[in-house]
């Protein structure tokens, strides 16, 4: 049997996931939880259903459609009772675009076939194929098919994107049939880290050296976070680590709330400090003074 898995976007010509124009394949689910998460429907491995209570005209054709009879419209909005198994009923039924199934199986052939159209833009690009999320480590033997089949098989550019939360033997197995890596640190205080994404950084932070002893370009990126990790405390600690360990290239993300709306779509509240922003530029002057070279990445 072909081995799948749960994929809950395939998004072309991303100019901001490695070289060239790319296409960014993002897995459902991943180990941490991160309070900022602007993508709160990859957490989760299972599929999901979002409600937009604006693109909503009450129609009545979802609650119609489900096989369960799970729906029924309460204030003015459409309930979903406990027990939906993401069956996409209802969401193929709205013509509104009120309901979005996120997250589908695939199979390791369907995401080549899909990718594998832009081939053109990818060698007139310089660009290829990378595997983000949620985390792609979490469904580690697909990931492992879908990159050797990539690199191996089709000979495109291939990378990933990782929490850095997953074990070094599959850190390990993967290295041949990746051409460019991108490592998460959220904080270097593994107290920190664990407040902030349910996580100590021990295993993390260990593989980012493992991969830096084994010649691997990494490229880190640092989701900026105001009172978080932008402190001038961490940032020293990062630029001290990165110097440390050989690692030249850091890339900041500040934070940023455009994933709001999928939080209300879920059910769910995006609880962040909003009062200032985060201090990139002090961000950017630190880790430059220790010779790193450091860059902002607005997604
Ligand atoms: S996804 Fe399926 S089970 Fe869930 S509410 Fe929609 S129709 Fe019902
Ligand atoms: S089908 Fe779409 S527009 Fe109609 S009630 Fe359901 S969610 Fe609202």
């Amino acid at each position: 049997m072909s081995l799948t898995a749960t994929i809950f976007d395939i998004q072309h010509f991303s100019l901001h996931d490695g070289p060239g124009v790319r296409s960014t394949v993002f897995f459902k689910g991943c180990p941490l939880s991160c309070f900022w998460c602007s993508n709160p429907e990859s957490q989760h491995m299972f599929p999901e259903v979002l409600y937009y209570r604006s693109q909503c005209k009450q129609c009545g054709a979802c609650l119609a459609a489900c096989p369960e009879g799970l729906l029924h419209v309460e204030d003015g909005r459409v309930k979903r009772a406990q027990g939906c198994k993401a069956c996409g009923q209802c969401t193929a039924a709205c013509r509104y675009g009120a309901q979005i199934l996120s997250g589908k199986k695939m199979s390791v052939s369907e995401v080549c076939d899909e990718v594998h159209q832009h081939w053109r833009i990818f060698m007139q690009s310089g660009g290829g194929v990378t595997c983000s999320g949620g985390e792609p480590m979490a469904q580690f033997p697909f990931l492992f098919e879908l990159l050797k089949t990539l690199h191996e098989d089709i000979g495109l550019n291939t990378c990933i994107e990782t929490c850095g939360f997953s074990s070094w033997e599959n850190y390990r197995k993967i290295l041949p049939y990746i051409d460019e890596l991108y490592m998460d640190i959220k904080h270097m205080d593994s107290t920190m880290h664990q407040r902030g994404t349910g996580r100590g950084n021990e295993i993390i932070l260990s593989n980012i050296r493992n991969m830096a002893q084994a010649g691997k370009d990494v490229t880190i990126r640092v989701p900026l976070i105001p009172s978080f990790n932008d402190t001038d405390e961490n940032l020293e600690q990062l630029a001290g680590f990165m110097r440390g360990n050989g690692l030249r290239r850091v890339e900041f993300m500040p934070m940023h709330v455009y994933g709001r709306s999928k939080y209300e779509a879920l059910g769910r509240t995006l609880d962040v400090d909003e009062s200032r922003p985060p201090r990139t530029e002090v961000a950017v002057a630190c880790l430059e003074a220790a010779g790193i070279e450091a860059a902002v990445q607005h997604l």
